[in-house]
């Protein structure tokens, strides 16, 4: 029997039990051992992720309109910038599965990268992030703000491919056909229109390197980020079809917007044109040239070019924000309640009093939150340790909470 181990040798690298110092695995018609079954592991895992394709038929996919009405489930309004995601979205799959083999490449689809502007906490992240939950390719969210700060500008960028390689589990092919959501794009602006004046280097510096990745290119990633580990082996990433979706709130663009209006309606005398235009929501009139005029470089403002808006929430949409999406405030609130067996219900006039609140101190959408845990605060703590089974918030019981709850905090948030 020992003999019969000693002459058992690896099908794949002929060493014996001894040799190896551990057991072989029999198969049924030779060996392998512990190495070669490792190396093997290996090199199907590389294998696979070569010829990995996207794994979606575009019949499975779903379509525009769907996308639209998984959005609408969880954000209120803001119609224009669904449509355009949605569209972008889609297409982004098609412009993937385009590769195929046998079919005719005559014609390319680019891709197209877009840009949305709005007002903060108008649902720009929340756009993102709900549409990241459909998604069938690695998607993340990255601050453009942060690229400012580091000022090392250039090494730095490469961290946006960092996040996304590590979403994807490294498999770099799929982070090659991943979307990037940037937000705050418009903090990356030049802040002069006369750069030779009052040079802006971090900003227009950041455009620089931001406009490599968006033309695609391919990209030294450091697999951990950061330049602190200088031996680290760089990951290239193709950045070619790689979606880039950027959020920005260019405050004060809409004087820009104005601007162009006013001299566009003086300069053509199309006195009739001007009656039509809505000033409270400039936005929805945004073009490249304001980009530009915002500070922008050119060369950025074309890779974007699909370019929408987001409306300012008015008081009807924040009050159907408290209670309508499928993850609303209000429904968490009961949620966390029920699970102490508590029934908690809201009068009408509470969440009336609630968004005028918001709206008084001009928190906007993310203010509701702030307002509504002030008004809560009280009994989450103490309902849990008693017997009471429910649990009604009047607007009276809102107005003293919130009386009482340091409002001046609430105003920083
Ligand atoms: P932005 O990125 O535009 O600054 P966010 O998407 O982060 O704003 O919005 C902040 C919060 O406000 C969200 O988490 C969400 O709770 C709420 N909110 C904002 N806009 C909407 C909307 N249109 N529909 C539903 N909730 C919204």
């Amino acid at each position: 029997m020992a003999k019969e181990t000693e002459k058992r040798r690896c099908s794949f690298c002929g060493r014996t039990e001894q040799e190896i110092g551990f057991p072989l695995f029999i198969g049924y018609n030779g060996c392998i051992c512990a190495d070669c079954a490792e190396q093997t592991a290996i090199a199907i895992a590389e294998l696979k992720r070569k010829v990995s394709k996207p794994s979606f038929e575009i019949e499975s996919l779903p379509k525009p309109k769907e996308i639209k009405e998984f959005l609408d489930q969880y954000v209120i309004g803001q119609d224009d910038a669904k449509r355009y995601l949605s569209v972008a979205v889609y297409n982004h799959y098609k412009r993937l599965g385009q590769y195929k083999e046998g079919e005719n490449n005559d014609v390319e689809i680019e891709k197209s990268n877009i840009i949305m502007v709005g007002r903060t906490g108008t649902g720009k992240t929340l756009l993102a992030k709900t549409i990241a939950r459909l998604l069938k390719v690695p998607f993340t969210i990255v601050d453009a703000t942060v690229l400012t700060e580091a000022g090392y500008v250039g090494e730095d960028i490469e961290s946006i491919l960092t996040r996304l390689l590590q979403v994807a589990n490294y498999d770099v092919a799929a982070a090659e056909r991943g979307i990037v959501f940037i937000d705050e794009i418009d903090k990356i602006a030049r802040k002069s229109d006369n750069p030779s004046i009052t040079r802006d280097v971090s900003g227009e510096g950041v455009q620089q390197g931001l406009l490599k990745l968006l033309e695609g290119s391919v990209v030294n990633v450091p697999p951990q980020g950061g330049r602190k580990h200088p031996e680290q082996k760089m990951i290239p990433v193709n950045t070619k079809d790689i979606l880039f979706i950027c959020g920005g709130a260019f405050d004060g663009i809409e004087k820009k917007i104005a601007m162009r209006l006013n001299t566009k309606v003086v300069g053509y005398g199309v006195d009739r044109k001007q009656e039509i235009i809505d000033r409270e929501n400039l936005l929805q009139y945004i073009a490249p040239q304001d980009l530009k005029s915002y500070g922008l470089i050119p060369e950025i403002i074309g890779r974007l070019p699909i370019l929408t808006y987001l409306d300012p929430l008015d008081k009807k949409a924040l009050r159907q924000i408290l209670t309508e999406p499928k993850n609303s405030l209000i429904k968490q609130y009961i949620k966390i309640f029920k699970m102490d067996g508590i029934e908690l219900s809201f009068e009408e006039e509470a969440l009336d009093f609630m968004v005028d609140k918001s709206i008084e101190f001009k928190l906007g959408a993310r203010g509701l939150r702030s307002i509504a845990e002030a008004i809560m605060i009280d009994a989450m703590f103490e309902m849990p340790s008693t017997k009471c089974e429910s649990l009604h918030i009047t607007r009276s019981y809102a107005e003293e909470k919130l009386k009482k709850a340091n409002l001046h905090a609430l105003l920083q948030k």
